[in-house]
C-alpha cells in the first residue's frame, strides 16, 4: 500500500486554495498528494455559462497537474469508493489502497434523486460535471422536452442557460423558487424564466419517478423522457459508511479546525462537511482554504491549530444565461448586464488564479 505523510482527497474548490497557498508561499514537510477522479476540475459557477454557449469548457476547468507541481505534490488519479477512518486509508474503484498519516476530504456533494421504477425516464444529475456534461452532449444531438428539479441557485441558473436549446423546460421545486432569497431576487428569476419559456411548478415536491411520470403526493404531475437533477446537496454514501461522525444526512462533522469530531487525523472542508454557519457553497468552500492551509501545515510541523470562523454570506450572483446576472444582497435585490460581467470577472479570476505553471 502507498502511505503519504498528507492525502488531499479531491479537487475541491478549498484544496486548490491550499496548492496555490503552497506553490506560491512555503509547503509544510513531508510526503503529499492530491487525489482527484479526473486531471482537470470545474469552476461550478461557470458551468451556467458554459452550457448557454458564453464559455469554453477549458476556460471553466482547473488544469491540476500543473498546479500540484508548483506546489510539489504529487496528483493521483482515481476515485474513491470505500474509506476507513479508524485505519487511516481509502480504497480506490480500481482496487488501489491508499493510505496517509492525515487525510483531508473536499468531495463535494451529490444531487438527491427521487425513487425511480420502470424504465422510461433518462435521469441526468449535475454532478459530477464531467458525467454530466457529457451526458447533456448526447442529449442536445437529439433535443427534447425536459424538467428539473431544484427550485434553488443551480435550478434557476441551468433552466435559464438551456432555455430555448431544448423544446420546453420545466422547473419542479419543492417549495417557493429559490425559497429563502429576497422577495425581489425571487421576482426577477421569475421574471426571466418566464420571459424565456421555462414553466415553473412550485410547491410541486417530487416525490418519485414512475416510468415517464413524475409524480407528486401521488398525483402524476410531469410526463417527459428526460430529468436534469440540480436538488440540494446529498452526501457520497461512502462518507456515512467510513466510520466518521456524521450529521443525520450524512456530511462529515467538523469542529472550527476543520478537524472530524471523531477522527482528529482527518480534515472535512466544504460541501462534504457539516460545521453549524456553513453554507454549501463554493464561497465558503474557498473561505475554508487559508485556515485548512494552515491548519494542515500546522499538524504536519507539530505547530497549534487555527480556528475557522463562518463569515455571513448574503450575497447571491445568479447567472440569466444571457451574459446578465441577478444580484441578491440582504433585502435588496437588482439585474442586468452590470453583474453579469461581475459575476464572469469573480469566476475567471478563480480560474486564473488556481492556474500555475509548474
Ligand atoms: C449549476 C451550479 C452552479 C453553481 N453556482 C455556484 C455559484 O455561482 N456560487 C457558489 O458559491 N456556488 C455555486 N454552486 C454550488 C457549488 O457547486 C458547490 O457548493 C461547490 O462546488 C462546493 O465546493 P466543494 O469544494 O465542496 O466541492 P466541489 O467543487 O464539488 O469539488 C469536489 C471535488 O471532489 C472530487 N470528488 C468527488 N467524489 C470523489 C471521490 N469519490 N473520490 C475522489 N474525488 C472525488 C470531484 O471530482 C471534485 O473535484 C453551483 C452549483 C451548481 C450545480
Amino acid at each position: 500500500m502507498n502511505h503519504h505523510d498528507l492525502l488531499l482527497i479531491g479537487a475541491g474548490h478549498a484544496h486548490l486554495g491550499v496548492l496555490r497557498r503552497w506553490a506560491l508561499i512555503e509547503r509544510p514537510p513531508g510526503r503529499i498528494a492530491l487525489l482527484s477522479p479526473d486531471p482537470q476540475t470545474w469552476c461550478s459557477g461557470m458551468l451556467p455559462g458554459l452550457l448557454a454557449g458564453r464559455f469554453p469548457a477549458a476556460d471553466c476547468q482547473v488544469e491540476l497537474a500543473p498546479l500540484c507541481r508548483a506546489a510539489k505534490v504529487e496528483l493521483i488519479q482515481g476515485n474513491v469508493q470505500a474509506l476507513s477512518a479508524a485505519e487511516q486509508q481509502v480504497l480506490l474503484e480500481d482496487g488501489r489502497r491508499l493510505g496517509a498519516s492525515w487525510l483531508s476530504l473536499n468531495v463535494g456533494a451529490g444531487s438527491v434523486c427521487p425513487p425511480q421504477s420502470g424504465e422510461g425516464m433518462q435521469v441526468l444529475a449535475v454532478k459530477p460535471f464531467a458525467t454530466f456534461l457529457q451526458g447533456w452532449r448526447a442529449w442536445q444531438a437529439d433535443p427534447q422536452p425536459l424538467a428539473i428539479l431544484g427550485g434553488g441557485p443551480a435550478g434557476v441558473e441551468l433552466a435559464l442557460a438551456i432555455a430555448g436549446q431544448v423544446p420546453q423546460v420545466t422547473l419542479f421545486c419543492a417549495g417557493p423558487l429559490l425559497d429563502g432569497h429576497p422577495a425581489g431576487l425571487r421576482m426577477r428569476a421569475l421574471g426571466h424564466l418566464r420571459q424565456r419559456r421555462v414553466q415553473v411548478r412550485e410547491h410541486c415536491p417530487v416525490d418519485r419517478i414512475d416510468g415517464d411520470c413524475l409524480v407528486s403526493a401521488d398525483e402524476p404531475v410531469w410526463r417527459t423522457a428526460r430529468l436534469l437533477l440540480a436538488t440540494g446537496s446529498q452526501a457520497l454514501p461512502w462518507l456515512a459508511e467510513s466510520g466518521l461522525s456524521c450529521d443525520s444526512e450524512g456530511f462529515v462533522l467538523v469542529a472550527p479546525t476543520l478537524q472530524s469530531h471523531s477522527h482528529g487525523h482527518l480534515f472535512a472542508v466544504g460541501d462534504c462537511a457539516s460545521l453549524p454557519g456553513v453554507q454549501r457553497s463554493m464561497a465558503y468552500a474557498q473561505r475554508q482554504a487559508p485556515v485548512l492551509a494552515a491548519n494542515l501545515s500546522a499538524v504536519l510541523r507539530g505547530a497549534p491549530l487555527r480556528s475557522y470562523r463562518p463569515h455571513r454570506q448574503r450575497l447571491a450572483l445568479l447567472a440569466t444565461g444571457d451574459g446578465g446576472a441577478l444580484l441578491g444582497w440582504r433585502d435588496w435585490s437588482a439585474g442586468g448586464q452590470f453583474y453579469g460581467r461581475w459575476k464572469d470577472y469573480l469566476d475567471r479570476s478563480f480560474v486564473q488564479r488556481h492556474s500555475l505553471s509548474g
